[in-house]
C-alpha cells in the first residue's frame, strides 16, 4: 500500500486538476453540516481538504491528530475563501477516498498555540510538542547548521572521526558523569566532557585534520543555558597556529549563517584581547551589538579630595565609569543599584544623573570639584537625562560590576544582527577564592611564553581564545602544549603531584613524547549557536529531548532506580542513608528523592 505521492505543503494553484494522495494528521476539523473542512498537516506543511461525510462516513469520527491518508483532486479555493496565512491557502483537495491510519487519544494540550503550555508539560509530551511549528522549525535549522559544518569541513579535507564515549576522565573543569564497569568491578568509566585528549592523540597519530559532532557530558549545577549532555562541533588541526583555527571556524560560521539565516557574514571577525574585553565591557563575552564602553576615570580623579575615590586608588584600585543612557529611574531605583553593586562584590557605587542644564545630580556631587564634574561628564559623553555609574575598587571588581549594568541597561538595536567576535589571549590560570591556581581553559592550552608562565603563572597569557556571538560564549579553543616537559610543568603549577600526574595523565604525557606535531583546535556548542540563530532565548527549544534544569527527563522519567540485581552485577551497594531516602520518597508517592 502506498500512503501518499505528494507532500501537503507543496501544493500550489499550478496543481489544480491533479489527483493526489496525501498522508498526515488532521490538525483542525470544521464540520459545516454536509461538508467538512480539515487541515491536513505533514512535515512539509498544511493543506485544506474537503470531505463529504455522506460519502465518507469515517470522517464523522475523525478527531484532532488522527493519522489519515486521503486521495483527492486539487482545486482552486472558491473566490473569497483563500487563506493568505497558509502557503497552500489558494487551493484545497476534494477528497474521493479517506483512510484512518491511526486514531489518537484526547490531546493533553492544543498543538497550535505555542505559548500557553507549561514547559514541563511540553517536555513530558515532547513528541506532541514537536508537531507544533516551533520545535520542528528549530530541529530543521539545527540539521541545516550541522549539514553546513560537515560540508565545509569535508570539503577542506577534514576527517570525521568518532572518539570513544566510555573513557578515562578528562578534566575540563566540570564534574564527570561516571559509568560503573561490570567486568572490572569497582572501576568506572567517565563520559567525555569533551574529546580533548583523543583529538590530541589523533594529531599525534598523524591524522592532521579532525572534526566530529561530539556528544559531551558535564555534571554541572544547571544554569538555564546548560544541559547535562550536549553536542559540540569539535575540531583539531596539526601544524596549526591560532589563526588557522580562527579562519577555519569563521569559514564554518559563514556557511552556517548563510544556510540557516540567509545572511552573509563579514570575515575576519573582530578580535579583542581578554584584557581589552574585560577592561572595556567588564566581561569576556561582550555583546557588541551596542557599544556602551566602560571608561577609565582614574587619572581624572588623581588629585580628588573625595575620600572614597582617593582611598580606592591609594589601595591600588581604579575608578571606572559607565554611561548607561537615559534610565528614567526613581530615587529608590537609583539607590537599589547601589545595593546590586554591593551584592556583586563592589564596595559601593556612585550614580549621577545629568540634569537638563548639564549639571550632575548625585549624592556625592558635593564632594567633587567643578572641574572634576565637568571632566567626568565630558569623559562619559553625558547628555541631559543620562545615568552615569562610577565604581572605585579593584580593577576586576570595578569592571565586572559595571559590565553587569552594561548588560542590564544596554539594548541591542536590531537584535537580529549576528555579532561574532573573537576574544583572544586568555590567561593560562585563574585564581580561586582560596588562592589556588586552576586552568582558565583546560590544562592542555599552551602558554604564549613558557618562561613567563614559570616565573609569574598568575598573569601568564595562554594561546587560548573564545568565540562570542551576541554576548554568549559559543566555544573555546587553544594552541596545545605539544612537548611533555611543558605539560608536566603545567601539572606542577596546578599542584598536581608527579605521582598523581603519572596516574591520571602518564599515558598522555608518554604519547606527547613521540614527535607530537604543533597542533591547535576549537569546539563550538551546537545548541547555543542554533538557539541564537533561531532567536530562542532558551536552548531547550533547539534540543529534541532536553532535560529539565535538575537533569530530569519528564518524558521517560530518567534518571530512575535500577533493579537490585543490576547493582549487584556491578558490585554496587547504595549507602544506607541513600536507600532510606529513596524508600521514604517512594512511600510519599514520588520516586525521585530530589524533586524535578
Ligand atoms: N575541549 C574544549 C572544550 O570542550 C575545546 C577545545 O579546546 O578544543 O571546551
Amino acid at each position: 500500500m502506498t500512503y501518499r505521492d505528494t507532500s501537503a505543503g507543496e501544493l500550489t494553484a499550478a496543481d489544480a486538476g491533479r489527483t493526489v494522495q496525501l498522508a498526515g494528521w488532521a490538525q483542525r476539523i470544521r464540520d459545516q453540516g454536509g461538508v467538512m473542512f480539515i487541515d491536513l498537516r505533514d512535515a512539509s506543511g498544511i493543506v485544506q481538504i474537503v470531505v463529504d461525510p455522506a460519502v465518507h462516513p469515517a470522517a464523522v469520527d475523525l478527531r484532532r491528530e488522527f493519522c489519515i491518508s486521503v486521495t483527492g483532486e486539487v482545486a482552486p479555493r472558491p473566490a473569497g475563501s483563500e487563506n493568505p496565512d497558509l502557503a497552500t491557502g489558494g487551493v484545497e483537495v476534494a477528497v474521493s477516498a479517506l483512510a484512518v491510519l491511526a486514531t489518537a487519544r484526547p490531546l493533553p494540550f492544543q498543538l497550535d498555540e505555542r505559548t500557553e503550555v507549561d514547559e514541563l508539560f511540553r517536555l513530558q509530551y515532547r513528541y506532541l510538542d514537536m508537531r507544533r511549528p516551533g520545535v520542528a522549525a528549530n530541529l530543521r535549522a539545527r540539521s541545516a547548521a550541522v549539514a553546513a559544518m560537515r560540508r565545509t569541513l569535508n570539503a577542506a579535507g577534514f576527517l570525521d572521526v568518532e572518539t570513544p564515549t566510555l573513557i578515562k576522565s578528562t578534566p575540563e573543569g566540570a564534574r564527570d558523569v561516571l559509568v560503573p564497569s561490570r567486568l572490572q568491578k569497582g572501576d568506572f568509566y567517565a563520559l567525555p566532557q569533551s574529546p580533548q585528549l583523543f583529538k590530541q592523540l589523533l594529531m599525534i597519530g598523524g591524522i592532521e585534520r579532525y572534526y566530529q559532532i561530539a556528544r559531551c557530558y558535564r555534571d554541572e549545577d544547571f544554569r538555564s543555558d546548560r544541559q547535562l549532555e550536549f553536542s559540540q562541533l569539535d575540531i583539531e588541526g596539526s601544524f596549526w597556529g591560532r589563526d588557522d583555527v580562527l579562519a577555519t571556524i569563521e569559514a564554518v560560521m559563514v556557511e552556517v549563517a548563510r544556510d540557516v539565516r540567509g545572511v552573509e557574514l563579514t570575515t575576519p571577525f573582530p578580535r579583542l584581547t581578554y584584557h581589552e574585553s574585560m577592561d572595556r565591557y567588564g566581561t569576556d563575552k561582550p555583546d557588541l551589538r551596542f557599544e556602551m564602553a566602560i571608561e577609565d576615570l582614574t587619572d581624572l580623579f588623581s588629585s580628588t579630595e573625595f575620600k572614597a575615590f582617593a582611598g580606592a586608588v591609594e589601595a591600588g584600585g581604579v575608578i571606572r565609569g559607565l554611561n548607561v543612557g537615559p534610565a528614567g529611574l526613581s530615587r529608590a531605583g537609583l539607590d537599589a543599584l547601589v545595593d546590586d553593586a554591593k551584592a556583586a562584590g563592589a564596595g559601593g557605587l556612585v550614580w549621577m544623573v545629568v540634569e537638563d542644564d548639564g549639571s550632575l545630580r548625585s549624592p556625592v556631587a558635593k564632594f567633587l570639584s567643578e572641574n572634576e564634574l565637568a571632566d567626568l561628564t565630558g569623559a562619559l559623553s553625558g547628555s541631559p537625562g543620562d545615568l552615569l555609574l562610577l565604581v572605585a575598587d579593584r580593577w576586576r571588581i570595578a569592571v565586572e560590576v559595571l559590565g553587569r549594568f552594561r548588560v542590564r541597561f544596554g539594548s541591542p538595536d536590531g537584535h537580529d544582527e549576528l555579532n561574532f567576535l573573537w576574544v583572544v589571549d586568555f590567561p593560562v590560570f585563574e585564581e580561586t577564592a582560596g588562592g589556588d591556581l586552576v586552568a582558565a581553559h583546560h590544562p592542555f592550552s599552551a602558554p604564549v611564553d613558557v618562561a613567563e608562565m614559570e616565573s609569574s603563572p598568575a598573569t601568564a597569557i595562554a594561546q587560548a581564545y573564545d568565540l562570542v556571538l551576541n554576548g554568549s560564549e559559543l566555544g573555546s579553543g587553544s594552541v596545545r602544549i605539544h612537548d611533555p616537559a611543558t605539560q608536566e610543568k603545567v601539572f606542577e603549577i596546578l599542584g598536581i603531584s608527579p605521582d598523581e600526574a603519572e596516574r591520571r595523565f602518564g599515558w598522555f604525557v608518554e604519547a606527547l613524547g613521540f614527535g607530537t606535531p604543533p597542533h591547535a583546535g576549537f569546539a563550538v556548542g551546537i545548541a547555543r549557536l542554533v538557539s541564537i540563530l533561531q532567536g530562542e532565548p532558551n536552548i531547550r527549544e533547539v534540543i529534541p529531548f532536553p532535560k529539565t534544569q535538575t537533569g530530569v527527563d519528564p518524558l521517560t522519567g530518567s534518571p530512575s532506580p535500577v533493579d537490585d540485581y543490576q547493582l549487584m552485577e556491578l558490585g554496587i551497594d547504595l549507602r544506607p542513608d541513600v536507600r532510606a531516602a529513596r524508600l521514604a520518597a517512594e512511600e510519599s508517592g514520588g520516586d525521585q528523592p530530589e524533586g524535578s
